[in-house]
């Protein structure tokens, strides 16, 4: 398969045609963003982390019965993926509360939920990806209802695999956002990536942060979480 053009460059990826019309390459940056692009910087390593950690954790959820755009990792920074439409809603899951769910309703961060939450943002940067409900994006067509269900069904079995597999290696997963996106032939499949740029990943015994966070509120140790995550979960 042969890389062509390049079709789209977005905060942390470059995405490119290639000679199979069915079939584009992702390229993971080092490039860091936070609050829609207003904090910028580099994590050094982390496309490669990133690019790896997607890769191994879409072919497990594979087989835990998640259909995924992943095809073939390339190299450290490259994957062949299936060509998708991406439904313009970040799905995002949460197992305790943090970020912007801690701010909204005025709680700390860390209360444990009894049951995972689901949201969606629209996906619109001009907007800043604000919340939108069930209604309002069936109202804009950003979905059909059986999209929806279908998206929510398979984000809370992406969570029940992760969550289990990040305790595993005394991680807490915390909260995370997905996307999805079709196939030429209407069906819904994982896209994006799954990394600590996407999660809350905090360590079950120190509740050390383990994911972006450290960046987006200079933390310091960026790299190091980084590479943490990656020789817990990878083991290298
Ligand atoms: N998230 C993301 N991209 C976004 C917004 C959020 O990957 O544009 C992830 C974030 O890393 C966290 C989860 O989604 O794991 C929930 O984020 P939250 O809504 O709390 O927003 P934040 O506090 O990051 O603004």
């Amino acid at each position: 398969m042969e890389k062509k053009e390049q079709l789209y460059e977005g905060k942390a990826k470059k995405v490119y045609a290639t000679s199979d019309q069915e079939v584009y390459i992702v390229s993971y940056k080092d490039d860091a963003t936070a609050f829609n692009g207003q904090k910028k910087g580099t994590i050094l390593g982390k496309g490669a982390i990133n690019n790896r950690m997607t890769n191994f954790l879409m072919q497990k959820l594979e087989t835990a019965g998640v259909p995924t755009h992943f095809v073939q990792e390339l190299n450290d920074r490259e994957t062949a993926v299936k060509k998708v439409s991406i439904v313009p809603l970040e799905v995002i899951v949460r197992n305790l509360s943090a970020g912007s769910f801690a701010k909204r309703y005025g709680v700390e961060e860390g209360i444990v939920f009894a049951q995972p939450t689901i949201e969606f943002s629209y996906k619109n940067d001009d907007l800043g990806d604000p919340l939108i409900n069930d209604s309002h994006a069936l109202a804009l067509g950003l979905a059909t209802q059986a999209e929806i269900d279908r998206i929510k069904d398979l984000a809370f079995r992406v969570n029940d695999f992760l969550k289990a597999f990040m305790k595993e290696h005394n991680v807490d997963l915390v909260d995370f956002k997905l996307e999805f996106g079709r196939l030429s032939d209407g069906t819904i499949v994982l896209a994006d990536e799954i990394s600590p740029d996407t999660c809350r990943f905090w360590d079950s015994a120190t509740h050390e942060k383990l994911d972006k966070d450290r960046f987006r509120r200079d933390l310091g140790g960026v790299e190091d979480a980084y590479q943490e995550m990656m020789r817990r979960i990878l083991g290298q």
